[in-house]
């Protein structure tokens, strides 16, 4: 399948301006690797819109190509391809770089997740996906590794520390005690700092991926969180609900004196 070369301008590998344009223009580069139009259409689009210069590989063998001259910041890979499987290329893309790979998998295959992620993805989201989602999650990825990997479990607003691999919170001195899912909840929200996350991906994410229904549970986990910080509901310091939608973490420099 040939498709994603009619993908438009926007899919055209920038190789004109070449990477010190790329760096002049600050674009951070994302291959999506799809062979799908319907998906590549749009999101090349969004991409675009939301200042990611975006190129598209529509087969197994033009990710890698493509990973190797064009050096991309991050790869959103599909898992199933028309000359092969997303696995064997997240794999080979390991073995030569850190690039941060993103996977998109096909609903309910809990199994393609968990081995994307053992062969060294970063991340993956769920067909059908919401655009802003998985822009949410590459940029997600890109604070992550800008950060480093040494301090990328480590998230400090204000007097607020989230340590994510120990799963242990601060509020200056003082060590919180958490429910799991409190924690879930606030681990979530500090990988976006600053940017909203849905009571819908809370609902996915933090409690069953098969989620559908009630978000419920999110607004209660969010309160019973936000007492344990000792949030004053009229002006929070560190969890802002925003209404209708979902919930943010302060960003880091929202909380600097
Ligand atoms: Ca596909």
């Amino acid at each position: 399948m040939v498709a994603v070369e009619d993908a438009g301008e926007d899919s055209q590998p920038a190789t004109a301006g070449g990477p010190d344009a790329r760096v002049a223009s600050g674009a951070p580069r994302v291959l999506v690797v799809e062979d799908e139009q319907s998906i590549v259409a749009p999101f090349v689009h969004a991409l675009a819109r939301n200042g990611f210069d975006a190129v598209v590989a529509g087969t197994a063998a033009d990710a890698l190509k493509m990973a190797r001259e064009l050096a991309p910041e991050v790869v959103l890979l599909d898992l199933t391809l028309p000359d092969g499987d997303g696995r064997d290329v997240c794999r080979e893309l390991r073995r030569e770089s850190n690039v941060p790979i993103i996977m998109l998998t096909a609903r309910g295959t809990q199994t393609d997740r968990i081995v994307g992620l053992e062969l060294g993805a970063d991340d993956y989201v769920v067909k059908p996906f919401a655009i802003d989602e998985v822009i949410a999650r590459i940029r997600a990825v890109l604070r992550r590794y800008q950060q480093g990997s040494t301090v990328s479990d480590i998230v400090t607003v204000g007097e607020l520390r989230v340590d994510r691999a120990p799963r242990r919170v601060w509020l200056g001195e003082d060590e919180l005690s958490l429910a799991r899912k409190e924690f879930d909840l606030l681990a979530r929200l500090a990988v976006d700092g600053g940017h909203v996350v849905t009571r819908e991906m809370l609902m996915s994410e933090v409690w069953d991926e098969n989620w559908f229904g009630s978000t419920r549970r999110s607004t209660c986990t969010s309160r019973g969180c936000a007492r344990k910080l000792g949030e004053d509901a009229a002006a929070p310091r560190h969890i802002h609900t925003v209404r209708g939608v979902g919930f943010r973490l302060a960003a880091a420099e929202e909380s600097q004196p």
